[in-house]
């Protein structure tokens, strides 16, 4: 008798082909495939009559064959005339078809089809239909219970998936299944029932809810699989806490010099942040803790807080940009602060040349320099910091988690660690998919923002924008214009900015209008931004580089080409570049009609709202976790049968599990894991 911790291969007529296809999915036993779950079902419970019939659904249909019609040659094809008793009539469509199946099928013979109902010109059909010929003997198509239809793998049929899932159900009646949530809602069934009802949902189960996810059968397996997904984290960030950290006295010296330097008030937002922070550096423990505010929220003067404390306490902090211009920008911005207080600051990047390279690792190296930014060159391997004790990651999405550990590695013990992210994430991924973070949030900007006007536009009325421009320059403000080509090569996206940009020059021969793309070396970057942002240019055409961090609030008027390419977030992240000054602000969304209805919607919300936090909600919802999070966070992106999208509302409650089983001993959290996550490869090795 089988027991569910049997290896796949112990299945009988199951070969090491189809156990090499199973376990590239992560089914390495009978347990994994009990929780191999459908991702839809078929249902043949009952005959739909033709007059009942939607376009679209799949339907089971008992009709009798009135004609049978092979066409002619070029366009080949078997069409299959069918009627009711009514007269109501479907026809079926074979595009391929022997010539057996050809003969089989005969006038008058009463015959069983499953298939999606399409529309045609004469009326309904269906498609290479699966069907039965009821008057030649065949067995009948209806089922007591929904089918299930299971995703697959490699070469491996639905037939045999539902076979071997059978064979684990079977195995389910003489092995225990540890059933870890006994308590977990009386309303609720239990695990192996839960099993049962989502592989053969009986007919009288409620399919609507099924479909929608909404099951309780369903529900108690998700709360589930979410209470693991946050359980593998949570053991994550309580390892943390053994680790050897750098305990920072907070000091007061320094923290004042600089606020008395700011020329504004923190928010109190900003307060709450640094006073997290401080809590944190002050334990004896890591901190690691993502900072999230919206775009010009400013997260930029809390990093600088936190330096404060690392350079009272004798360590270095690394300040990690993903591009250069981010980079030069916080050097300059965190000079400017650390500067009067006597604080050095170095500068670290791919490009520079090998004298000034050398000069800023030695500094480095030997200490002189208690702050040092830059992009990724920060963690290559000929960086040596002297004691390196924070670490503080810009625009976290951009880098990868090793990258970031790297970093880490280079420090003194474990250095504390600040992420922080370009715009707002959804409450539902910071639970989910950063459970092992803690998490401060800016939510609230800093007074006399102003809200940005935004409007679409078709790329058609180019003309007026020219208008628009002249208006804004002429009353001293200054214009950001962003030409997007996605998908294709960054010379061709170089290309079709420098068509534009003749287009603005030629049109605005008054003002100065400057192009700056990804293909332009760094001294030329740097100094058109600096250009710009001293007021010498008027227009900046830019391609996405200009997409994150840059602060130039005397600009008041965003231009977006073919804003129906970009993500939300993108160009919500493009929009913070203006309304950072008092000046009244507008971003312009061109577009090129027609526009889907997806983007339709992403424009549509980005008029609606400036609000960072809705926005990222939004996103979520539109482009789905995987999209969001990137190929860094599968675990969360690509569950068994959680999503956490659709189904957030469950994530407080896996939250409470979750925390009880932090409460449990090893071997129960260690079962849970290995029954839901089976990407560690290394556990089932022999199997
Ligand atoms: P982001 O959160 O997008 O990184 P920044 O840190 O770049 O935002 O801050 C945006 C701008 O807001 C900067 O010019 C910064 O000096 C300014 N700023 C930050 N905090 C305040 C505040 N409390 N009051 C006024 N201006 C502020
Ligand atoms: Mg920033």
């Amino acid at each position: 008798m089988s027991k569910l911790s049997d290896p796949v291969i112990s299945i009988h007529g199951l070969g090491p082909k189809a156990r090499d296809n199973l376990n590239g999915i992560g089914i390495y036993n009978l347990e994994h495939l009990l929780f191999h779950l459908p991702f839809r079902y078929q249902n043949k419970t009952h005959f739909t009559k033709l007059n009942e019939a939607h376009v679209g659904n799949e339907i089971l249909v008992q009709l009798t064959i009135d004609d049978v019609q092979v066409t002619p040659l070029r366009t080949r094809q078997m069409v299959c005339h069918l009627s009711d008793e009514n007269g109501w009539r479907l026809l079926l469509r074979f595009f391929h078809f022997n010539q057996w199946q050809r003969e089989q099928l005969t006038r008058e013979d009463i015959i069983q089809c499953f298939g999606e109902v399409k529309i045609g010109k004469d009326g309904l059909e269906m498609h290479h239909p699966e069907y039965r010929l009821i008057s030649k003997g065949q067995s009948t198509l209806l089922e007591k219970t929904l089918s299930p239809i299971y995703p697959l793998t490699g070469g491996i049929h639905q037939a045999q998936m539902k076979k071997w899932v059978g064979m684990a159900m079977e195995a389910l009646q003489n092995s225990p299944l540890v059933d870890n949530f006994k308590g977990i809602s009386h309303s609720m069934p239990s695990l192996k029932q839960a099993l049962a009802i989502l592989h053969h949902p009986k007919e009288g189960e409620n399919l609507t809810e099924i479909a929608e996810f909404r099951h309780t059968a369903q529900q108690r397996l998700i709360i589930e699989e979410l209470c693991v997904q946050q359980l593998s984290l949570l053991r994550l960030k309580e390892e943390r806490k053994h680790k050897i950290a750098n305990v920072f006295a907070i000091k007061e010296c320094l923290f004042r010099q600089l606020h008395q330097n700011l020329g504004f008030t923190l928010t109190n937002a900003q307060q709450r942040c640094i006073a997290d922070i401080n809590t944190d550096l002050s334990s004896n423990h890591p901190m690691l803790r993502l900072l999230q505010g919206d775009v010009g929220s400013g997260k930029t003067i809390v990093a600088v807080f936190a330096c404060l404390q690392a350079v009272e306490n004798g360590f270095q902090t690394a300040i990690m940009a993903p591009t250069e211009i981010l980079a030069h920008q916080h050097f300059q911005g965190f000079s400017d602060y650390l500067n009067p207080l006597r604080i050095e600051v170095a500068f670290l990047t791919g490009s520079q040349n090998t004298t000034t390279r050398k000069e800023q690792l030695e500094k480095i190296q030997s200490g002189q320099a208690q702050v040092v930014i830059g992009t990724h060159a920060l963690f290559q391997e000929s960086v040596e910091f002297k004691k390196l004790g924070l670490v503080v990651i810009d625009e976290q999405h951009k880098f990868g988690v090793h990258q970031r550990l790297s970093l880490a590695q280079k420090a003194y013990n474990t250095p504390h660690q600040l992420v922080m992210t370009a715009t707002p994430i959804p409450r539902s991924l910071t639970m989910s998919a950063y459970a092992d973070l803690d998490s401060s949030i800016i939510d609230e900007l800093p007074p006399g923002r102003t809200l940005v006007q935004t409007v679409a536009l078709n790329n058609e009325r180019k003309d007026e924008i020219i208008g628009k421009i002249e208006q804004v320059c002429k009353a001293g403000n200054q214009v950001y214009w962003v030409c997007t080509l996605i998908d294709e090569t960054e010379v061709l996206r170089a290309e079709s900015a420098t068509n534009t940009h003749a287009y603005l020059q030629e049109n605005l021969p008054n003002l100065s209008v400057v192009l700056i793309h990804g293909r332009m070396n760094k001294d030329e970057k740097t100094e058109i931004m600096q250009q710009f942002e001293q007021g010498e240019i008027n227009v900046l055409v830019a391609t996405t580089v200009i997409e994150v961090g840059v602060n130039v609030p005397n600009a008041s008027l965003m231009v977006i080409e073919n804003s129906e390419r970009l993500g939300l977030a993108q160009l919500h992240q493009l929009r913070g570049r203006v309304g950072r000054g008092n000046d009244k602000s507008i971003c312009i969304l061109m577009y090129q009609a027609p526009l889907s209805s997806n983007a339709k919607q992403r424009l549509g919300i980005l008029r609606e709202t400036n609000d960072g936090f809705k926005i990222a909600e939004k996103d979520l919802q539109l482009r789905g976790p995987g999209e969001i999070l990137g190929t860094q966070q599968t675990g969360v992106a690509d569950m068994k049968i959680a999503n956490v999208v659709r189904d957030g509302y469950l994530i407080e409650k896996a939250r409470f599990y979750c925390e009880q089983f932090m409460q449990e001993d090893e071997t129960k959290q260690q079962a849970l894991i290995a029954r839901w996550i089976t990407d560690d490869k290394s556990q089932y090795a022999n199997t």
